[in-house]
């Protein structure tokens, strides 16, 4: 957190999410990092400042980044599928990541951006024909009282919300997303080993993230996906993967889908290798191992493994080619054409895609 001063007067919109210490001092309690923040200083993310004894989301409005993406892109593989979705970040994060693909969005400590209201994002989303908005790139619960505002009107309109995320969350955090979130993916990094969060992420340990999976299920209908990036040599403890998986396993059910990615050098560990390919497959065979019924690999483009396979049958579900897909064997009620097997994915198939383009069962 920044020590000096650098706030004279209030920016953005005052924020929802802190409290008053009565010690000269205001929590944040949008993130799990809980910054105890002085006046006219700024939070540990860098766009939640304090004038006046006040919180502001300096940034409120502010967008860093915007895109239309596959939703397959976030990872999410068992939600609306085949949708386009309208991608927008602000600046700032809650995590300091040494291999951060997004370190000029996200590690840019200050308010910086496109001046956007969430009447006219979700103009633009919807004029683009996008199906939802995903709340990306940098930490969405760092700027989550606009992404409320821009969410709320979004599902008004018919598009469905999502939160690429660190899951480094608050029970605050998690009750404001009860309002208008519909999807989210909680991304693990090195599966949350305490030693390797600490060096390459900068929070004490994992364990807001299981407490935030842990309210998102029992409080709240958000449909949750799990990613982790293994990172080779440092963050790629088949031990701790399944760990990891036995946890999903049994706080979030065996149909929660999880995703191993492949990790690609970026940022200050440019001098790490890429995940070899066999390391991300024994990962998956863990995460099988232990009961999870939908495993993938993900960044490799073309495995076997990015395509979704029926529990009961094994045919082929949902066959994809990185983020595309290229078959369709689901009716639409999401059971398996074959053997009728019922699936947790949340249909349907994107309206952009046509029935008859996608044949039906795999033998
Ligand atoms: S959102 Fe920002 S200011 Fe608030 S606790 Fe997290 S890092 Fe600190």
């Amino acid at each position: 957190m920044s020590s000096v001063p650098r706030l004279t007067k209030p920016e953005g919109r005052e924020a929802e999410l802190f409290r008053d210490l009565r010690n000269g001092r205001i929590q944040c309690t949008a993130c799990a990092r809980a910054c105890q923040i002085g006046e006219g200083q700024v939070g540990f993310c860098g766009i939640r400042g304090v004038v006046g004894r006040r919180l502001y989301l300096l940034d409120y409005g502010r967008i860093m980044a915007a895109q239309i993406d596959p939703i397959e892109k976030k990872p999410v593989v068992h939600y609306r599928p085949g949708s386009k979705v309208f991608s927008i970040a602000t600046s700032g994060c809650s995590w300091a990541c040494r291999f951060c693909q997004n370190y000029d969005i996200s590690q840019r400590r200050q308010a910086s951006g496109i001046q956007k209201t969430p009447e006219e994002l979700v103009a633009t989303a919807a004029e683009y024909g996008c199906e939802g908005v995903a709340y990306t790139y940098n930490q969405p619960s760092v700027f989550i009282e606009y992404a409320r505002d821009v969410g709320k009107i979004a599902r008004s309109r018919g598009l469905f919300n999502i939160f690429v995320s660190n899951g480094f969350d608050t029970p605050e955090a998690v009750a404001m997303m009860k309002e208008f979130l519909d999807c989210i993916t909680v991304d693990f990094k090195g599966s949350g080993e305490t030693d390797f969060v600490r060096r390459y992420i900068s929070i004490p340990d994992a364990q807001a993230i299981f407490q935030t999976l842990l309210d998102l299920k029992q409080k709240t209908d958000v449909h949750i996906e799990i990613t982790d990036l293994i990172v080779p040599a440092v963050g790629d403890s088949l031990e701790a993967a399944e760990k990891l998986s036995r946890w999903v396993y049994d706080n979030l059910g065996p149909d929660t889908p999880i995703h191993f990615l492949r990790f690609h050098p970026d940022y200050k560990m440019m001098d790490s290798p890429s995940t070899p390919i066999e390391t991300l497959e024994r990962h998956v065979a863990i995460g099988r191992k232990t009961g999870l019924n939908y495993v993938y690999i993900g960044n490799v483009p073309g495995h076997p493994d990015e395509s979704t396979y029926c529990p009961g049958c094994k045919a082929v579900l949902i066959k994809r080619y990185g983020y595309e897909i290229l078959e369709y064997n689901l009716d639409g009620k999401s059971r398996c054409r074959r053997c009728g097997y019922r699936t947790s994915i949340v249909g349907p198939l994107s309206k952009s895609f046509s029935e008859d383009r996608f044949v039906s069962v795999t033998d």
